[in-house]
């Protein structure tokens, strides 16, 4: 089981201490029975989660180090550099410290600011607001992602009654000290408008389960957790400069009625601390969520029937695997896009996916709005339980998708007509998808988007099932969702970079440690394509995939053997969500006299040179075809399937015999667009053949083995790349199916007839 961070420690703890952290029913179940096998996973924040999928929060530490804090100064603050100062590094420092912690921000959320005092270009002092720049993320955050702003001026504008969106952006951009920055945060106006020096903003889920709630009990309970840590409560409007003004006021009014103001409480949205100093924004911070952690934790315990017992073991994997390439080739992201699944199922999800309360808990909405881009405004029910075989499933599929897509039409259309408002549609497929018995199913046009849509929607989960601790999960109604969801400024942070021919594509590479597989695992990778990568040699395997930049998974085998190459085209699935081609590599080069033939060698050379390719053909094909959106499989055949020469026979039968089984699935598989096709490389420099059989050949030819590899009609030698850049066409070339493509400079004798 991960964290949502990932990184997890594992150990046991004495079931006594185990016993002091927290309620756990299931702690006290197992010690009733005297076998206690429940394991504890410690996150960095102190979080504790049984064998049992119930939670135990203790409490979030501060993190803050003082001697950090100095080698950060050290490190940021270089004399004569005008653009950082010790606020600007501390600031740094602090974000870092909210960043790392996903209980606190997720991907690119919350933002950070301190007011400090820089020096313009003709050396003068300014007051500038160094806030979150877009595209920069808290946990890695550097001196450049705070862009500085004049301070003074940026304040001036909360005397205006209104702003754009794209005014504010402009405010904002048109007052940067360096005009080379980052756009500043969307909330910049309002860390502007608040007096103090550091203020710290996070989207943390225990704050959201807190104010996820009726708009009443949620200031309530806020009046209960918050008024003593001087917390004010803003009610929910969408960021922009509205929202910066009413938190000021809000702000403004406790200040004078209190005394003090030491942060705010935004429902259905986040946090907001400040201090005098980095120190105490981001430990008021912390102190804030703990005491809503400990809250929570307290009614938790009370409550103690909602707990339920451990995850038996199942057969959800298996039924994935099944239910992937039917879910995935159903669906479509912006522009027709290919999408990539990604699969969770940790104790706490399961235990989500098979409550009964799913549909209600599931369908509110997102934690915070912001979140909508990301996971779209409802996760995708589906009870597959049910569907029995193919056709069942197939059509229990078409059924949910057609509702899902119908109702996001409609709640586009409705919104657009009681706003009066023109927006371009955007594509209404899920991004989240829950299957009881199953897991969490993420889909993103990246295998990266759809795990950022999975750790938001295990965080999601935790909100939610915190916020029915401490009352009812509650999300914003769809007006406020539609607003975010087609807000320009929010659409912004998903980028827009260049489409690549394959984005989203998942193909499956054999042979790919090195040499011709490994030149095309790269091809494909530059085009966007994830990668499954498999090689009888695991070492270099893992050596090479750590090569491919990109998502690749990678697995070490043997293409003889039928069952493992099925069960390793199904760990494909598991990790993408399906197939959309295969490049079928693997193979040896074996010699001898055809009469004379161990009958070892000819009986090697066609489990590897044509059953071999066979097995993954065949496997590939069954994915294929489940998910009916078509697909290549790729062969590497040889000129000795044309042109055989002397010695060589029990290779040049076996490839002969591939083209022939190429053919044979260019046939077949044609009506369902599954194309097959074949690549006639020579000599290329691989290890394919022992080190003196070059040197051999050449030299019984009169040549230099350089001479003898440009010996062809072009004069020019074939590398693995050349190689490579075929199979890469031949997997976009949508109408080419049952062809042969040589890649040998030219050799007539050698041409496909
Ligand atoms: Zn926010």
């Amino acid at each position: 089981m991960a964290s949502p961070t990932g990184r997890v420690a594992r150990r046991q703890l004495p079931l006594e201490r185990a016993l002091r952290l927290g309620e756990c029913l299931a702690f006290q179940r197992a010690n009733a029975s005297a076998t206690w096998r429940a394991q504890l996973i410690l996150s960095r924040r102190a979080r504790w989660t049984c064998g049992h999928s119930c939670a135990v929060v203790l409490a979030m530490k501060s993190a803050w180090s003082d001697e950090a804090a100095r080698a950060a100064i050290a490190q940021y603050v270089v004399e004569g550099d005008p653009r950082c100062n010790e606020d600007i590094a501390l600031r740094v420092y602090s974000s870092r410290l909210i960043g790392r912690e996903s209980g606190l921000v997720l991907h690119g959320g919350g933002n950070t600011s301190v007011k400090t005092t820089l020096r313009n270009d003709l050396g003068e002092p300014v007051e500038v607001l160094c806030v979150k720049g877009s595209g920069w993320d808290l946990a890695r955050i550097e001196p450049p992602g705070f862009p500085a702003i004049r301070l003074g001026e940026l304040q001036r504008l909360r005397a205006l009654p209104a702003l754009s969106d794209e005014d504010m952006v402009n405010a904002a951009r048109t007052r940067l000290l360096d005009s080379s920055s980052p756009t500043p945060s969307v909330e910049t106006l309002l860390h502007a408008f608040l007096p103090h020096k550091f203020v710290d903003h996070s989207h943390a889920d225990a704050i959201l389960s807190i104010v996820d709630q009726a708009r009443e009990h949620a200031e309530a309970l806020c009046r209960e957790l918050f008024a003593a840590l001087q917390l004010a409560v803003v009610p929910y409007i969408m960021p922009g400069f509205a929202l910066a003004k009413l938190a000021a006021e809000v702000h403004d009014a406790h200040a004078r009625e209190h005394g003090e103001c030491r942060g705010l409480v935004l429902l259905q949205h986040g946090l907001f601390t400040f201090g005098a100093n980095a120190r105490e924004a981001y430990e008021r911070h912390i102190e804030a969520v703990t005491r809503a952690e400990q809250f929570i934790q307290g009614k938790r315990a009370a409550a103690s029937t909602s707990l339920s017992g451990g995850a038996p073991a199942d057969d959800g994997l298996a039924r994935y695997t099944e239910l992937a390439p039917r879910l995935r080739g159903r669906l479509r992201g912006p522009k027709g896009a290919r999408f990539v699944l990604h699969l969770r199922r940790s104790p706490a999800i399961r235990d989500f996916v098979d409550d009964p309360a799913l549909a209600s808990l599931s369908q509110r909405g997102p934690a915070t709005p912001d979140h909508v881009i990301r996971t779209k405004q409802r996760p995708l029910l589906l009870d597959v339980a049910d569907a029995n075989g193919p056709g069942a499933q197939a059509k229990l599929l078409d059924d949910a998708l057609d509702s899902f897509r119908a109702r996001y039409r409609a709640y586009f259309t409705d919104q657009v007509a009681a706003k009066g408002v023109t927006r371009t549609e955007l594509d209404p497929d899920p991004r989240v998808i829950l299957v009881p018995g199953v897991g969490l199913v993420t889909a993103g046009a990246s295998e990266k988007a759809a795990r950022v849509a999975a750790d938001i929607y295990e965080h999601t989960i935790t909100v939610i099932r915190d916020a029915e601790t401490v009352g009812r999960y509650r999300a914003l109604p769809d007006g406020d969702i539609f607003d975010m969801e087609y807000w320009s400024l929010e659409q912004a942070k998903l980028g827009r970079s260049k489409p690549r021919a394959l984005d989203g594509h998942v193909v499956y590479i054999s042979g790919a440690a090195g040499g011709i597989g490994l030149a095309t695992a790269r091809a494909f990778a530059a085009q966007g394509a994830h990668l499954y990568l498999v090689d009888r040699d695991a070492e270099r395997l893992a050596e090479a995939a750590e090569t491919i930049p990109g998502p690749r998974g990678f697995e070490a085998l043997d293409m003889r053997d039928r069952a493992a190459v099925a069960a390793s085209v199904d760990n494909a699935v598991r990790r993408f969500g399906g197939l959309d081609g295969v490049v079928s590599n693997a193979g040896t080069a074996p010699q001898g006299m055809i009469a004379d033939c161990p009958p070892q060698v000819l009986e090697d050379s066609l489990a590897i040179n044509l059953l071999a390719h066979q097995w993954l053909a065949a496997a590939a094909t069954r994915v294929l075809r489940a998910q009916g959106a078509g697909g290549f499989l790729l062969f590497n055949a040889s000129k000795a399937a044309f042109n055989p020469g002397k010695g060589f026979g029990p290779y040049a039968v076996a490839k002969a015999a591939l083209v022939a089984l190429m053919k044979q699935y260019a046939i077949e598989g044609g009506p369902e667009k599954i194309r097959a096709n074949a690549v006639n490389a020579d000599r290329v420099r691989t290890n394919l053949l022992p080190p003196d059989f070059v040197e051999k050949r050449a030299r019984a030819r009169g040549l230099s083995p350089d001479a003898y590899f440009r010996s062809n009609l072009l004069a020019q030698e074939v590398d693995a790349e050349d190689v490579a850049g075929a199979f890469v066409h031949l997997a976009l070339a949508k109408n080419t199916t049952g062809a042969v493509l040589t890649v040998d400079g030219g050799n007539i004798a050698a041409s496909p007839r």
